[in-house]
């Protein structure tokens, strides 16, 4: 009769898994968010995920106001707090959707059973993903560790159910007003210990997400060419609304299977299988949860890395001497997003010309992105190190000046973030201590004060790479 609907990575009331069954079961909802301190308390004081979250949150307590009820959020720990709450409320049953990380199903798994100790029930659905768990498998019934055979078999087990919308907005209906013992509304930033004022540059909540939708529809077109161009606005920059949820997964993958249709060129196509990587890299996560600390590929363990970290720390603060890689590493720092390409780039500098293990790379990144995701940031470093499933293989080694040339022809990303480099010819942008020191000087930069000399020698490094890996295939 009463349920508990419990957001998480979900932060929208529209075609919303968890509140659409709520409210085929139960009569009376109450919708709760906890800033959940399992997660939040190794955070620093300034994240801009927390105040993403905040403010997408706030329209949704405004939509529950509006129907006489309000979000009951929390800054507790949710393994305690959702059962307290479901107890205050006399819920029946607690409904919220798939999380697929290994740390998020032990925290449900706590939560259910608790839940079950009192008479309640934890009823949760798929959400956040087109496909799941097992319902893309082999012909011998057991999960694809490749892309493309796995991408085929997800668009052949497409059709019009899976993209359906949920129409959950009907469940506003039911959400009832709080008791008067239990509190609605958000706890302030401050008194989490956030900073507020420490924003990205992106809007929040559905609205925020519905204007990067209605924007990218005009550009989809051209994403296959555009894609691959830091300087360029080529993809949707739909990763943060996609981590939390501000948009749905079905809505996106619905939008590009359209388009697919009636377009004539390949943009929609290379879009849709973006978001089906992101589906394959869950799916990878769910049944190989030991990819959170070990190499998909075992003997990739075997690798010694170097554990260098004055070199760790010029890259963490783009001071490496690799233009791309420093204009990357900067705006990664100052703007808490990457350009896809340069997260290849740069992943690979660290692993491949470092010679830096891939997990302090996939720890920096955690700490940084917006649109951090644990399966999706996995993914990419084990493929960018060459220890993962279906990765770049280890003897193709990105050779950094060259993807600068490649990707960024004018220096027109680089001189963004690097204003040193400004007055560099565009030839010589991609590698200033190449330049005749004269032509240095009169551009303006004096290599080593204003701007460092290359930390490693590509080259070198190359064969040493080469070499560390040599023990993968001495055990294969
Ligand atoms: P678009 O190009 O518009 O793509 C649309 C959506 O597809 C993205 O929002 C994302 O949800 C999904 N997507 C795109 N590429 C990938 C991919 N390779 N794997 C899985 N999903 C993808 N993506 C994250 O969402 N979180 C991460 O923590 C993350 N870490 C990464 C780390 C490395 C080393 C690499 C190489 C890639 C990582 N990616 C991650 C994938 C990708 O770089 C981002 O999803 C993308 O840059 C986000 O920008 P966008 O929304 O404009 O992408």
């Amino acid at each position: 009769d009463c349920g508990l609907v419990w957001l998480r990575r979900d932060l929208r009331l529209s075609d919303h898994a968890a509140l659409y069954h709520a409210a085929q079961q139960c009569r009376r909802l109450f919708v709760a968010f906890i800033f959940d301190r399992d997660i939040l308390d190794s955070l620093p004081r300034q994240d801009r995920r927390v105040v993403f979250i905040w403010e997408s949150l706030a329209p949704v307590d405004a939509a529950l106001r509006e129907r006489g009820s309000a979000l009951i959020a929390r800054h507790a720990r949710a393994c305690e707090a959702i059962p307290m709450l479901a107890r205050e409320l006399g819920a029946d049953a607690v409904f919220t959707n798939h999380d697929y990380e290994p740390q998020a199903i032990a925290r449900d798994a706590a939560v259910a059973q608790t839940l079950r100790s009192e008479g309640r029930q934890l009823i949760t659905s798929k959400d956040q993903v087109i496909f799941e768990r097992d319902e893309v498998l082999t012909g011998a019934s057991k999960p694809f560790s490749v892309f493309t055979p796995y991408k085929n078999a997800w668009l052949k087990k497409l059709d019009a159910y899976q993209l359906k919308a949920y129409p959950s907005e009907r469940a506003l209906d039911r959400v009832a007003p709080l008791p008067a013992a239990v509190a609605g509304g958000l706890p302030s930033m401050d008194s989490m210990g956030f900073d507020a004022e420490f924003r990205m540059s992106l809007a929040p909540g559905e609205a925020g997400a519905r204007a990067l939708v209605d924007e990218f529809r005009d550009r989809i077109s051209q994403y296959h060419d555009t894609r691959d161009f830091p300087a360029v606005k080529g993809p949707s920059y739909l990763s943060v609304h996609l981590r939390f949820g501000t948009v749905s997964i079905r809505e996106l993958a619905r939008f590009a299977w359209q388009r697919v249709q009636t377009d004539s060129t390949e943009g929609a196509s290379r879009w849709l299988a973006e978001l089906i990587w992101r589906d394959f890299y869950h799916q990878i996560l769910f049944h190989h949860p030991r990819v959170v600390t070990q190499s998909f590929k075992p003997e990739y363990d075997r690798i010694v890395w170097d554990a260098d970290e004055a070199k760790f720390a010029a890259w963490c603060e783009g001071r490496t001497g690799f233009p791309l890689v420093d204009a990357a590493m900067l705006q990664l720092n100052t703007s808490g997003y990457m350009h896809n390409r340069l997260r290849m780039v740069v992943a690979s500098f660290l692993t491949k010309d470092l010679g830096i293990d891939w997990r302090w790379g996939e720890r920096y990144f955690a700490e940084k992105l917006n649109d951090f995701d644990l399966a999706a940031n996995n993914g990419g470093w084990q493929w960018a190190a060459s220890t993962g499933c279906d990765a770049q293989p280890y003897f193709r080694i990105f050779n950094p000046f060259s993807q600068s040339e490649k990707f960024d022809a004018q220096g027109r990303f680089i001189r963004r973030y690097l204003p040193q480099l400004a007055r560099l010819p565009d030839k010589n942008i991609h590698a200033p201590h190449l330049m005749e020191p004269m032509l240095l000087r009169a551009a303006g930069v004096n290599l080593g004060v204003d701007y460092p000399r290359p930390i490693v020698d590509h080259d070198v490094a190359r064969k040493k790479t080469l070499e560390r890996f040599a023990v993968v295939k001495a055990a294969s």
